[in-house]
C-alpha cells in the first residue's frame, strides 16, 4: 500500500474517480494508520462498523478521499470538544456547513484532530487531551492550534485535513510540519458550526501535502454565501486547480518589519534563498513597508481575548459538556464548572479579555486595538497598490522542543508575529514549505514555512503563484519517513 500512501489527495481522488483505486480500501488504509497514531494527532477516529459511518459509496469531485477534521468543527453525533475538557462528551446534533459541504463533495470524515483548547495556542500543548508530537522530531511541537491536523497530514495519517486560523493556527503548524496551509479571506468560508474563539478573525482552511490538494479541497469549501453565518460572503468565481509554472510579471513585496529582527538565522536563510528563487522565476521583489505590522501582535492579544471572553461565556455547565457536581447553588455550579473545565491558557484569555472590555478600560485597550487593526488593514491596502503579494517567513522559528515555551506566554505569542497582521486585515495567506533549517542549538533539520499574502479574494492568484514556487522549490516531504 506504500504506493497509495505516496499519492497526494488529488492523485488519490483521480485514481478513485478513474476506477483504479477502491474508495473503501483507501479509507481503511488511512483509518488503520489514524487508529495506530502515536503522535496524539487524533482525538477520535471513525469506525466504519458504527452504524451509518461506513464510507458512503462516493461520488463527487473529492473522490472519496478521507478527511481529518479539527476537533473544533461540529460534526453530527461525533465528539466535538475543541480540545477542551469543558466540552467532554459533547456530540452536536448538526455538522458545520463546511464539513457538510466537504462530505457532500466526496470527502468522508476520517477522524477528529487534536488542537489547543478552543484554538488558543501555537504548540497544541494547551489541549485538554495531551500534546501532539511533531512527526519530524517527537521531542518537538507540531505548532498550533491546528497541530493535530498538520501532524496527521505530514505523517500521512490523513490525506488532507481541515483546520482553523484565527491568528496563524493553520499557517504556523503547516510551516512547522512541512506541509501547505491556506488561511482564506475572512468571510469566504462559513463559520457556522465552528466552535467560536474570536469571531471577527476565525476562518476554516485546508492543511494539505501540496498546493494542488489545497486548491482542490478549498474549491469545495467556498461558493454560495451561507445564510446561517451573517459574516459569510459569496466567493466570486471558482477556485481553479493551479498550473502556473513561472512568476513573470508578478510583484512581490517584502516587509522588513516581518522578515528581520527576531527570526531564527536558519529560517531567514531559507526565506532569503526562496526570495532569490522568486526572482529566478521572473518575479520582481522589492522591499515594502507595513509600518503598523509590529503592533499587530499587541492588538491581536487584546482583540482575540476580548471576543473569546464573550464567546466562552456560554460554557456554564448548563447547556453542554462538563458540569461540576456537588455545588450548593447555581453560582457555585458555574464557578466550579468553569474552574475545572477550562485550562490555564483559556482562563488567562478570559481574564485578559474581560479586563480589556471592562468599563473605564474599554477605550484604552479594546478601542485602541481596533484603531490599530484599521491602520494595519490600511498598510496592506497601500502595499497592494504596488505589489501583487507580500512575502514573509511564516513563523519566526522551526519547531521548538515540547515544554520550551509553556512557562512563558509572551514567548509563545511571538510565534504569531508574522501571521497575525494578515488575520487582522482579513486577507488570505498561504504557507508552503521552502526548505529545512537546523534548529538553534543543533539537531535534525526541520521544515521552514514561506508565507504569501494577497488582497481579499485573491486565492486563485495566491494558489497559482504558490504552485509555481512549489514546483521550483521541489521540497521533499518524503524526507520524513512515514512507514508503510
Ligand atoms: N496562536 C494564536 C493564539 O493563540 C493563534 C491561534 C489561532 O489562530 N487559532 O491565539
Amino acid at each position: 500500500m506504500s504506493d497509495v500512501l505516496a499519492l497526494s489527495a488529488a492523485q488519490a481522488a483521480k485514481a478513485v474517480l478513474a476506477g483504479e483505486l477502491d474508495a473503501g480500501e483507501l479509507f481503511e488504509l488511512y483509518r488503520a494508520r489514524a487508529a495506530a497514531d502515536v503522535l496524539n494527532a487524533f482525538v477520535w477516529v471513525a469506525d466504519p462498523r458504527e452504524a451509518g459511518r461506513a464510507p458512503a459509496s462516493v461520488v463527487g469531485p473529492l473522490g472519496g478521499v478521507p478527511l481529518a477534521v479539527k476537533d473544533l468543527f461540529c460534526t453530527e453525533g461525533v465528539p466535538s470538544q475543541s480540545g477542551s475538557r469543558i466540552l467532554e462528551g459533547y456530540r452536536p446534533p448538526y455538522s458545520a456547513t463546511v464539513v457538510e459541504r466537504l462530505t457532500a463533495a466526496g470527502a468522508p470524515l476520517l477522524g477528529k484532530t487534536n488542537q489547543d483548547e478552543f484554538a488558543m495556542g501555537s504548540s497544541t500543548e494547551n489541549s485538554g487531551y495531551g500534546p501532539v508530537l511533531n512527526p519530524w522530531d517527537h521531542g518537538r511541537v507540531p505548532g498550533g492550534s491546528s497541530g493535530g491536523s498538520a501532524a496527521a497530514v505530514a505523517a500521512r495519517l490523513a490525506p488532507w485535513a481541515l483546520g482553523t486560523d484565527t491568528g496563524g493556527s493553520i499557517r504556523q503548524p503547516a510551516a512547522l510540519c512541512g506541509i501547505v496551509g491556506l488561511k482564506p479571506t475572512y468571510g469566504a468560508v462559513s463559520r457556522y458550526g465552528m466552535i467560536a474563539f474570536a469571531s471577527s478573525l476565525d476562518q476554516a482552511g485546508p492543511l494539505t501535502r501540496d498546493v494542488t490538494d489545497a486548491a482542490l479541497l478549498y474549491g469545495q469549501m467556498v461558493g454560495a454565501r451561507d445564510p446561517r453565518d451573517s459574516t459569510s460572503l459569496e466567493f466570486p468565481g471558482r477556485i481553479e486547480l493551479p498550473t502556473r509554472t513561472d512568476l513573470r510579471g508578478l510583484r512581490f513585496g517584502v516587509p522588513a518589519e516581518l522578515s528581520g529582527e527576531g527570526i531564527e538565522p536558519g529560517v531567514l536563510a531559507a526565506f532569503e534563498a526562496t526570495i532569490e528563487l522568486l526572482r529566478t522565476l521572473g518575479a520582481s521583489v522589492e522591499p515594502c513597508a507595513l509600518p503598523h505590522a509590529p503592533h499587530a501582535l499587541a492588538a491581536y492579544y487584546v482583540l482575540a481575548p476580548a471576543e473569546a471572553s464573550s464567546n466562552l461565556a456560554r460554557f456554564d455547565g448548563v447547556r453542554y459538556g462538563y458540569r461540576a457536581s456537588g455545588a450548593d447553588d447555581l453560582m457555585a455550579m458555574y464557578t466550579r464548572t468553569r474552574h475545572d473545565g477550562f485550562g490555564a491558557e483559556v482562563k488567562r484569555r478570559i481574564m485578559l479579555g474581560t479586563y480589556a472590555l471592562s468599563s473605564g478600560y474599554y477605550d484604552a485597550y479594546y478601542g485602541r486595538a481596533q484603531r490599530v487593526r484599521t491602520k494595519i488593514a490600511e498598510d496592506f491596502a497601500a502595499a497592494f497598490e504596488r505589489f501583487d503579494f507580500i512575502a514573509t517567513p511564516t513563523a519566526p522559528g522551526v519547531a521548538f522542543e515540547l515544554g520550551a515555551k509553556t512557562a512563558d506566554p509572551l514567548a509563545m505569542y511571538l510565534n504569531d508575529f508574522c501571521t497575525v497582521p494578515m488575520s487582522l486585515a482579513g486577507i488570505p495567506a498561504i504557507s508552503i514549505p521552502c526548505g529545512l533549517a537546523e534548529p538553534p542549538g543543533g539537531g535534525r533539520p526541520l521544515p521552514v514555512g514561506f508565507q504569501l499574502a494577497g488582497p481579499a479574494f485573491s486565492e486563485n492568484a495566491l494558489l497559482a503563484a504558490s504552485f509555481a514556487l512549489e514546483q521550483a522549490l521541489g521540497f521533499d516531504g518524503d524526507a520524513l519517513p512515514v512507514g508503510e
